[in-house]
């Protein structure tokens, strides 16, 4: 093990020495310096979560990070928050190191080392903030999660080949559900993943609303304040929805969970390809989004230029499913792509809402349907 500093907080991990050949996985505990920047907004959200709900100074808030590893991700929590805080896994190595590095950092009084299976410990206690970090797909999690979480739901899904339709056998059965691998695959991804959490909310009457939702590089993360209730997750569960998508470009949005899809497009009359039950909600809260950003402008952190830009993205796009890559439009039409910028201003210009996107740096997200987008493209030149 060697120490390691991330934000504020100094934690023994397993990392080798300089220039070795090192596979996160194959550690006996595993540590991925590359998550710092999920681990920094993290912290970020999860403090201007607690600012947000200004929860009663007599109660205690308790967080879990479920899968912990090192315990990176709660040992900051712990350290640069300070509520109480469990370290959970169900590994005897993790379970050693989490308990030396809450020794080393004398943050016994409120930090718990827990040596269980996770779904064990979910299901006897209930949380006020759950995070789960697994390998791969949070999916066998997330019914204890659902079961277990009051206030705030933290959810990481490094299997974007299966939730962006890319492993499609496989996405349909951790998610239930149907992805599409397109040029929106990252944004599929994220909506399958919120989908198939809705549905597991659902069960024991709570809802979900999005706080900041963002695909980076191989991960999925989402941040999602709890409701309680059987209307508000009659509520949630009308956003839930599928998609039909031609590949003339053409797509449609359709809304429920029993529902008439068009199998033609009614564009160009082709079959439809289908994808879903997915979450066609809202992805992000922009205010919670800017309160996050102030908090990583106060926090130290590595990564906070690059954190702080990429939830600027995630504040100002715009909140409708599926972002449009202007290449793809462009090639169809045989025209030359213009600047990102141009074509919203133009789109703008035309009357409709139109915003960046933090998924692609070559798209955009609109209200207007592909024949006037099409139209104001070839009007561009
Ligand atoms: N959250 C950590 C971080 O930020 O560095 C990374 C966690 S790592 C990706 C996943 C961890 O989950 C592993 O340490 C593994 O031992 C643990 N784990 C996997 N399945 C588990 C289960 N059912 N119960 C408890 N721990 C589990």
């Amino acid at each position: 093990v060697r120490s390691v500093k991330e934000g504020d907080t100094e934690v023994l991990v397993p990392i080798p020495e300089e220039g070795a050949n090192f596979a996160p996985s194959a550690a006996p505990v595993f540590f991925n310096p590359v998550m710092e920047m999920n681990r920094d907004i993290s912290i970020a959200a999860t403090s201007a979560f607690l600012k947000r709900i200004k929860p009663d100074p007599e109660k205690t808030i308790t967080y879990v990070d479920a899968l912990s590893a090192s315990g990176i991700r709660g040992l900051r929590v712990a350290n640069e928050i300070g509520i109480e805080t469990t370290l959970n896994d169900w590994s005897e190595d993790a379970y050693q190191l989490i308990q030396e590095n809450i020794e080393k950092l004398g943050i016994g009084d409120h930090t718990f080392a827990s040596h269980k299976n996770a779904n064990g410990l979910l299901h006897e206690k209930h949380f006020n903030i759950v995070d789960l970090d697994p390998f791969g797909t949070p999916a066998p999690f997330l019914a204890a999660a659902a079961r277990s979480v009051i206030d705030l739901l933290e959810v990481t899904a490094t299997d974007t080949a299966p939730l962006c339709g890319a492993h499609l056998n496989s996405g349909i059965r951790k998610y239930a559900a149907i992805p599409l691998n397109n040029e929106y695959h990252s944004e599929m991804g994220v909506r399958i993943l919120l989908g198939r959490i809705a549905r597991e909310l659902s069960l024991h009457d709570k809802a979900m609303v999005p706080l900041l939702s963002h695909a980076t590089r191989h991960y999925v993360r989402t941040y999602l304040h709890i409701r309680r209730g059987a209307k508000q997750a009659d509520k949630m569960l009308e956003k839930m929805g599928f998609i039909a998508q031609c590949e003339c470009g053409n797509r449609e949005i359709v809304y429920g969970l029993a529902v008439h899809i068009n199998d033609k497009c009614s564009l160009c009359g082709k079959e439809n390809t289908i994808s879903g039950p997915m979450w066609l909600g809202e992805l992000h809260d922009p205010d919670f989004c800017n309160e996050t950003i102030e908090e990583l402008e106060q926090r130290n952190c590595k990564t906070k230029e690059m954190s702080i830009k990429m939830l600027e993205f995630c504040r100002d796009e715009l909140d409708v499913p599926m972002f449009y890559d202007q290449h793809l439009i462009c090639k169809k039409l045989g025209v030359s792509a213009s600047t990102i910028d141009t074509l919203i201003t133009a789109l703008r210009d035309n009357g409709y809402k139109a915003s960046r996107t933090h998924f692609s740096g070559i798209s955009f997200k609109t209200d207007a349907e592909l024949p006037d987008i099409e139209r104001i493209i070839i009007n561009i030149r």
